[in-house]
């Protein structure tokens, strides 16, 4: 998985379609961002934010009792174990170090359930950086705790009242402001979606999890390289870093996307927050809502370059449904005592059904990216239980 093609192109998805000032917007961050890349002073200040903030290198957890029940052996990327509790960590710290660099002063985000907007106020707040976060009116009631948690880091929260007040249109109006503050702002977008350069720039600010894994495979594992790699996709981004790390094996790669979220599995080519790539339609192409009990699953599409590994079939895309995540999670929690953040248990989901139908070989290796901690889902799960 290198750069893409002309234009920002996976295949036929991808590119910028975005108006004529944030492609250029776009075309400086692109810019930027491959110049620090192959600046070692950059990469290291990187990685040392990484290892003294974040909490860098993660384990890899054999989940030892649940693997004996499934008759497979999983290990745990442990993604949740980062500072503020998710992957979304690693691609804000670069991205705020990039913003840094380019001489902007100010970090502008979209959050859905507000996870992407505390991580994104919380590198703000440690390189001396502003945060403007744009928040669906209806997921700010929801989401009270994370509004507060971003008021305290210092961040501005921006209630957005259009369409479904919710993830979608947050994206909408971060995208319209971050036209008329290009000059002094960087849009510091939280997964592989959106015009170019995002969709890769993400992707490599994520791979740190599959380099990670892919080396603590090879300490851990016989073989070296696990059977299977499993992620969960909302956007894809944790999925894409993970799956980085791996392209270049036999290993098989499986995405797993919520029933009502399912950009990849079920999506239709479309253009959406300046990328083209697949998205949940209704007859018209109008965008649909999603719906999953996992706030961090609830987008209508999947990144270009999720769409493209689908089309050439070197990735697999699968569901589960709500319940399904549900009872991973109740399950991790009692037999390897690590209660998963909702999204990450679509993909355990699918582990516990393809280890019981066979879809995942008996005594096959599974590394499965574990992409945060279920703290922010307790009251969630409260009400079901
Ligand atoms: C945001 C989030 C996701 C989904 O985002 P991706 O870009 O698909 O990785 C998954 N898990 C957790 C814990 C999240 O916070």
């Amino acid at each position: 998985m290198g750069e893409p093609r002309a234009r920002g192109r996976f295949g036929e998805y991808g590119g910028r379609y975005a108006p004529e000032s944030l492609v250029e917007a776009c075309r400086e961050v692109a810019e930027a961002f491959r110049e620090a890349w192959a600046d070692p002073g950059f990469r290291g200040a990187l990685a040392r934010l990484l290892a003294v903030h974040a909490g860098r290198p993660t384990p890899l957890t054999p989940a030892g009792r649940l693997s004996e029940a499934l008759g497979v052996r999983l290990y745990l990327k442990r993604e949740d174990l980062t500072h503020t509790g998710s992957h979304k960590i690693n691609n804000v710290l670069d991205q705020a170090l990039l913003a840094a660099r380019m001489g902007r002063r100010r970090l502008i985000a979209e959050t859905g359930a507000g996870q992407h907007g505390v991580a994104t106020a919380t590198a703000a707040a440690l390189l001396g950086l502003e945060a403007t976060v744009f928040m669906g009116e209806r997921d700010i009631e929801r989401q009270a705790m994370n509004v507060f948690r971003m008021r305290m880091l210092g961040a501005e929260v921006v209630p957005v009242t259009t369409g479904s007040r919710t993830l979608k249109d947050a994206t909408s109006e971060a995208m319209r402001h971050w036209v008329g503050a290009t000059g002094d702002s960087h849009y510091c977008i939280g997964s592989v979606v959106g015009p170019d350069p995002y969709p890769w720039m993400v992707r490599e600010l994520q791979r740190v999890i599959g380099d990670e894994a892919r080396g603590q495979c090879a300490a851990e594992l016989r073989t070296g390289v696990p059977d299977y790699v499993v992620a969960c996709v909302g956007g894809g981004s944790n999925a894409a870093g993970t799956f980085a790390g791996f392209a270049d094996t036999p290993a098989r790669l499986v995405g797993v996307e919520a029933e009502g979220g399912a950009g990849a599995a079920r999506g239709r080519l479309g253009v959406l927050h300046g990328c083209r790539s697949l998205f949940l339609q209704d007859d018209d192409g109008q965008i649909t809502q999603p719906h999953s009990i996992a706030a961090g699953l609830d987008y209508p599409g999947v990144g270009p370059e999720h769409a493209h590994l689908r089309d050439l079939g070197r990735a697999r895309y699968v569901t589960v449904t709500d319940d399904e995540a549900v009872g991973a999670a109740v399950r991790l929690a009692r037999t390897e005592g690590i209660v998963p953040a909702l999204e990450s248990a679509h993909a355990l989901a699918w582990v516990i059904r393809a280890a019981g139908d066979g879809d995942l070989p008996a005594g096959s290796t599974v590394l499965m990216t574990l992409s945060g901690r279920g703290d922010k889902d307790v009251s969630t799960l409260k009400e079901l239980l």
